[in-house]
């Protein structure tokens, strides 16, 4: 039976690409959107799919062209698509506009179209940050504090379209249901080249590009994971406004360390053994935007609780060891880290 359409916006993306492949083998028909047909061919490459198995369609966050036709005759949407930079962008609206404006361009075509139901990814960035703690614990009640220091550009973007998304299901919404999923920081096997900025802590370590590990750390979820998240959130009845953290342990770039030097055996040679006292980190922030990116994340704890996932969407995350191990193996078998 034709279980109907789901549109993945974003499809050459990390966890699109796994999200793609989950509804593909649930036997649900899959439209994505990218931002240039151009880009056709290689993102159904790099998924390992064919034309008739994945149709694209061209639309960007940025502008309303093609939306309405990327919506039309689904029953579901897998919001994914939102910036995620490597470095600090010049302009924080860089971040934001896109994210904000696009998930409102997303909603408005979707609730036109009569789509059943939006999962839109948000993320632990739009929870866990402003904290007024060393060590803190986290659940779906809590909102980043926008007032606070440690938002750089990415926090602000994620924060403001989740809420600026709500806000607009509250006004506009009636009839449509939305979900969000708030994912920790994503590792797992990469597909290929055109992989997630937040692997960039596993190619760092592992190419030696850091000569030790700073005081921060995040928790880690699997890409796996967060895909199984998105497809339980899309179907199971009763969801509609719910939030869910899906994040696991909270692990120190030192923990990421010795795991990939305890697994990886000659592959991790480069990654370091010593720490980067937090003097040090700010001596070098002075001359480094990146480095000045992490100062308000040093010494900080962010602990998620995921119990709201597990008991709702029977969400059982793989440990974060397995995650690393299999990103770190994944990145050498396709020469994406010089090891
Ligand atoms: P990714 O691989 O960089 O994917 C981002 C996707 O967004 C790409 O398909 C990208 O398209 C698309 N995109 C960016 N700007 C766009 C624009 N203006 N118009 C249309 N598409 C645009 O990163 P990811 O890790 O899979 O992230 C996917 C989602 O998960 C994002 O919403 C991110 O905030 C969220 N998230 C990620 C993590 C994580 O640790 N990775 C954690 C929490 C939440 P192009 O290929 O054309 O650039």
């Amino acid at each position: 039976m034709d279980k109907g359409r789901v549109l993945v916006t974003g499809a050459s993306g990390y966890i699109a690409g796994f999200i793609i492949q989950d509804l593909l083998a649930e036997g649900w028909t899959v439209r994505g959107t990218i931002r240039n047909l151009a880009k056709a061919d290689a993102v159904r490459a790099a998924l390992g799919v064919s034309a008739d198995q994945l149709e694209l369609a061209a639309a960007d966050l940025m502008s309303d062209a093609g939306w309405d036709a990327a919506v039309a005759s689904c029953r579901f949407i897998q919001h994914i698509a939102s910036p995620l930079p490597v470095g600090v962008p010049k302009d924080e609206n860089e971040l934001i506009v896109p994210a904000r404006d696009g998930a409102l361009r997303v909603l408005r075509a979707a609730k036109a179209a009569g789509v059943e139901r939006v999962v839109m990814t948000s993320s632990t960035a739009a929870i866990c940050y402003g904290m007024t703690r060393a060590s803190q614990i986290f659940t779906e009640a809590d909102w980043s504090d926008l007032t606070s220091a440690d938002t750089y550009a990415y926090v602000k973007s994620k924060t403001i379209a989740e809420r600026a998304a709500r806000d607009f299901m509250g006004r506009e919404g009636a009839g449509m249901e939305f979900v969000t999923i708030n994912p920790g920081m994503v590792l797992g096997p990469v597909m290929g080249g055109d992989f997630s900025g937040s692997l960039v802590v596993l190619t760092k370590l592992l190419d030696g590009a850091l000569p030790g590990t700073p005081r921060f750390g995040f928790p880690i979820v699997d890409v796996r994971d967060i895909a199984a998240a998105h497809l339980t959130a899309m179907t199971t009845p009763g969801l509609d406004g719910e939030r869910f953290l899906c994040a696991g342990k909270f692990l120190w770039m030192r923990d990421i360390a010795d795991i990939l030097k305890s697994r990886l055996g000659d592959k991790a040679k480069r990654v370091p053994s010593r720490n980067i006292p937090d003097w040090l980190v700010r001596l070098l922030s002075r001359f480094d935007a990146e480095v000045r990116m992490v100062l308000p994340e040093l010494g900080r704890e962010r602990i998620c609780d995921a119990s709201h996932a597990r008991e709702r969407l029977g969400w059982v995350p793989r440990p974060p060891e397995e995650s690393i191990t299999d990103a770190a193996r994944s990145l050498v078998a396709h020469g994406l880290v010089k090891a």
